[in-house]
């Protein structure tokens, strides 16, 4: 990065300039450089990382992610795989409990690093959801990852064989049931309850 003193002039000396460095700009970059060209990336903070960093923004010695909630995406991105950007600087921070979904009464719902530290927490809020999470995550957990993947490669094909290899039509398609009714207004009780009793 340069620094905003002699940045009109050295601009023109690179073969890009890259205005921000946040995950779009830095990936950006990173292909150009990769490609054999010299890159200017200006950032207007102090640091790089744009919605995607860590920050002290709140109370002193409290650290919140700015924009992304779940580094998942991120570290399986195919724009990032493969680098060695931990020699850069890069560095993913996993708080214990990455997200907690708030409910009435002081109760919530937190998602583990684990499927039995999730399964846990909703079995606290509702009895008997935590079997069926796990069963979930056992039938499905892997092929969400194949899912998630497939959405950032120009051609997902090989993930879609791959998920309908490991999971055959009839999964595959209870798989989609379960998404959109995980989006559902649900008046009869959690998707999880239900999917269970079914
Ligand atoms: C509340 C919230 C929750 C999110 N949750 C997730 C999540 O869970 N998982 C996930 O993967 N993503 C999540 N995102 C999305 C993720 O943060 C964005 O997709 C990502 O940050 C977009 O990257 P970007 O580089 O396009 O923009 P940004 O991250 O916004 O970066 C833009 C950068 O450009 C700089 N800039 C702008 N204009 C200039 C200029 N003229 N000159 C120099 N610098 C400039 C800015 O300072 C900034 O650093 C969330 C976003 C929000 C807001």
């Amino acid at each position: 990065m340069l620094a905003a003193a002699g940045y009109r002039k050295a601009v023109g000396d690179f073969d890009a300039v890259v205005a921000g460095g946040g995950p779009n700009g830095l990936a950006a970059a990173l292909r150009l450089a990769e490609a054999g060209w010299s890159v200017c990336l200006v950032e207007a903070n102090h640091d790089v990382g744009g919605s995607a960093r860590t920050l002290e923004c709140t109370l002193p010695g409290f650290r919140h992610d700015l924009g992304a909630g779940f580094l998942a995406l991120a570290m399986g991105s195919p724009a990032i795989a493969g680098r060695d950007l931990a020699a850069l600087g890069l560095r993913f921070r996993h708080a214990p409990l990455p997200a907690a979904h708030p409910l009435p009464g002081g109760r919530a719902i937190a998602l583990g690093r684990s499927t039995g530290q999730t399964a846990a927490s909703i079995g606290r809020i509702h009895a008997g959801d935590a079997a069926v999470w796990e069963e979930l995550d056992q039938r499905f957990g892997d092929a969400i990852v194949r899912l998630l993947h497939a959405g950032m490669v120009r051609w997902p094909l090989a993930d879609a064989a791959r998920l309908l290899g490991r999971l055959g039509v009839r999964n595959l398609l209870e798989l989609g049931w379960l998404m959109m009714q995980a989006a559902a207004p649900s008046p009869t009780g959690s998707p999880l309850r239900r999917r269970g009793r079914s």
